[in-house]
This record gives C-alpha cells, structure tokens and sequence, in this order.
C-alpha cells in the first residue's frame, strides 16, 4: 500500500485553531472580559420559520407507510431542481433542471469535482481566497497558480494572458474580501477561459448578498459562460443551512460539449446518495413566498450588520472592500503590517475578535476580515468599541 504523498504537501491550517486557542486563553485570563466574535464564516439566525414548518411536515410524511421514501434521485428531487430552475430564470438565467444537482452543501462539490479533470491541468486560485481550493488541488497534486488580489485591482484580479491555466477559480463575492465582479468584469474571465479550452468553478455561495446594479449573481449572466464554467451554490449563507446542510452545482450540458455533465451525473450516482428527502423539502420551503420573505428578513439583519461595520471604518478613514454585497467587511490593518499583531491588539484593547487576513493566503497579510453574521446587538458594541479604540491612536 502506498499512501497518496500529495497529502504531505498541505500546509496545516492553524487559522481557526490559533484564533480559538488566543481567545480561550485571554477569556481565561480575563474571566469578566466580555469578547465579542466576529471572526467565523457562521451565520447565527435560525431557520426560517416556513423551512422548519416544511421538515417537520416531511419527518411525519417518512413516518408513515403509505409516504415514506428510500433511497431518492441521487442528483437531488425534482420539485427542489424545479424550484432552482425558477430561481435562475426569475433572474434572467435559462437553466434546464438537469443542469442542477443537489448536493449537501458547495465545500463538498467543490472538493469532488476535481474527480472530472485530469491531474495534468495547471489550477489558477484568486490569492486571498476560501482556502478549500488550494488544499483540495494540493491533494491530487495539481500545479497551482495564483492570480494576485490586492488593493490596486480592489481585490478583484482579472484575467492575464500570459498565464495559462486549465481550471480558474473564481469566488465572487469573495470570501474574505467582501469583493464582488461586475458582469463586464467576469465576460473577461469567460473570454479567456474560451479562447483556452479552460473550466471556470464559479463559486457563488455569497450570491444573494450582492444588491448593487451591474454585478453578478450567477456567472451565466455573461453571454458563452454556460460552455466554459460550472457554478456552485449553497443554502447555507442564504438560507442558514450551514448546519443542515444543502446546495446545488450547475453543470451546463455547453460545457465541454455535454461530456462534463455526463460525467458528473455518473460520479455523484456512483459515490453519492443523494441530500436527505427532510432536508431537501426545507431547501425548497426557501423559495416559496413564504419563505422568501422570511429569509429576506434574516438577510436584511445581516446586511444592516455589514453597514454598521462599513459606517465604522468610513468614520476611522480605514480602507477595506466588502460589506455592500458580502457579509465580509476585509480592511488594511491600520498602524499594523502583521494581521496577527492586529489581531491580537483588537482581542486585548477592544475584546473584539476578527480573522487574521495572512489565513487566506500571502496577499492578505496586513488585512483583516470582519463578519456581519453576528448578532445586532454584539455587532453594534463591537463597532463602538473600534471606533473608540482605533479613534484613539
Ligand atoms: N464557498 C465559500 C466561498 C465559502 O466561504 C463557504 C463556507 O464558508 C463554502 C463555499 C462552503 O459552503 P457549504 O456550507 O455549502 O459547504
């Protein structure tokens, strides 16, 4: 036996066991601190209360014999690829519904895709981004390449021709910068990928963030998108499913002239049994009236949060992206070079914690990501507390 020596080329993720480590250790220290969290990518409104209503009635439909249900459609069931089908054509994108795959949730087809290309393909990976991209090449060991984010292109790198990649990562809005692309903007990213034979993964968790006129929720809304790129999405940000777990995967039947859906169709019936029939039914509760509403409500709790943490930083005069159309508010340390000394100044001065931007890659030393999937009020106290610690110096 030999085991897969890719895996000793990952660099162990210390970023969330540091932060939690640093803030056990303070609150242990300080017993009467009162630490206020705006560092996980959790979100902390419940379910909505249509969704919870359409589980319950679906536990009680598989407890009885004449509406109990076994193994379902591997690629999810109709009425929930139906609902997803709508939810792009209300907005422009014409999909066919076996396009559409359920899934439990984006992390997990982000991971199995790779299954599909071949380990030859040289990867382009927005650098800083959601570090599951990288950790999941560096598996199969493909070669890695980074398109540099940075303040000069607001943390939206576009396209160089020079650099030939086979499968190009694209997270917009991005996490952790809050960034998100224009429709001009990603009909760049397609051209390239078209002229290269190359694959977008289109990473499109944060999608119902974005409000502004002129950027993308779905990178279908670029003409010739539907022959170069696969689009992944997720109940969890939108809908709070992070711990119930549900999202979808788009695969155009353009692509590759149809061979990718088929081949994607034939892994997930052979390593995969489908999302829980419960689950599924809450999924879909999401998009009736109902449940839209009630989910806007949530998503409105979350957007004043990233406004409240964007008047802050307006009223210091600190640089960041993010916050408009992203829960994520990144900013420039202000006064500090090293995420992790900022961090650190934050958790002792302010007893507010954020993440470390170096965790997402090289280029976010120096900067720093605020959540909005706090709570109103810790949301609000936090904001203060910058505004009188960073005022200060
Ligand atoms: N993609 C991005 C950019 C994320 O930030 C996250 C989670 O934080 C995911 C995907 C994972 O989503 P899911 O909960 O659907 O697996």
């Amino acid at each position: 036996m030999k085991l897969n020596e890719h895996y000793k080329n990952l660099q162990e993720s210390y970023l969330f066991s540091t932060v939690a480590h640093k803030v056990n250790a303070y609150a242990a220290a300080h017993p009467s601190a009162k630490i206020l969290r705006l560092g996980i990518g959790d979100v902390t409104l419940p379910l909505a209360p249509a969704v919870v209503a359409a589980m319950a009635a679906a536990v009680e439909e598989m407890g009885r014999k004449e509406t109990f249900r076994g193994y379902g459609p591997e690629q999810g069931y109709p009425f929930l690829r139906e609902s997803i089908r709508q939810y792009y054509a209300r907005r422009g994108v014409t999909l066919a519904a076996d396009e559409i795959f359920i899934s439990d949730g984006a992390k997990s087809d982000l991971g199995n895709i790779l299954d599909l290309f071949a380990a030859e393909n040289a990867v382009l990976v927005p650098d800083p981004v959601y570090p599951v991209y990288v950790d999941t090449n560096v598996m199969a060991g493909r070669r890695i390449l980074f398109a540099d984010a940075a303040e000069s292109n607001g943390f939206l790198p576009m396209p160089d021709e020079k650099v030939q990649a086979d499968i190009v990562y694209i997270c917009s809005p991005n996490n952790p910068t809050g960034a998100a692309y224009s429709r001009e903007q990603l009909a760049a990213w397609v051209n390239y990928a078209r002229r290269r034979g190359a694959v977008i993964l289109y990473d499109a968790a944060y999608e119902c963030f974005v409000r502004e006129e002129g950027l993308a929720r779905s990178i279908y809304e670029v003409e010739g998108a539907e022959e170069c790129a696969v689009e992944f999405c997720s109940f969890s940000k939108t809908a709070g499913f992070t711990g119930t777990r549900c999202g979808y995967t788009v695969v155009p039947h353009a692509l590759a002239g149809g061979a990718l859906n088929k081949m994607w169709l034939r892994r997930q019936t052979t390593k995969f049994n489908g999302v829980p029939y419960i689950v599924q039914r809450g999924a879909a509760a999401v998009f009736t009236e109902e449940g839209e509403k009630q989910i806007a409500e949530n998503l409105a709790v979350y957007r004043r949060n990233a406004a409240r943490l964007c008047r802050c930083l307006d009223g210091l005069g600190i640089w960041y992206t993010g916050g408009k159309n992203s829960p994520y508010v990144w900013l420039r340390c202000p006064g500090f070079d090293d995420s992790w000394k900022f961090f650190d100044y934050l958790l002792e001065e302010a007893n507010v914690v954020g993440t470390p931007g170096c965790g997402f890659g090289k280029n976010g030393q120096g900067y720093f990501r605020l959540t909005a999937f706090g709570g109103e009020d810790t949301t609000a106290e936090a904001a203060e507390r910058l505004t009188r610690l960073l005022s200060r110096g």
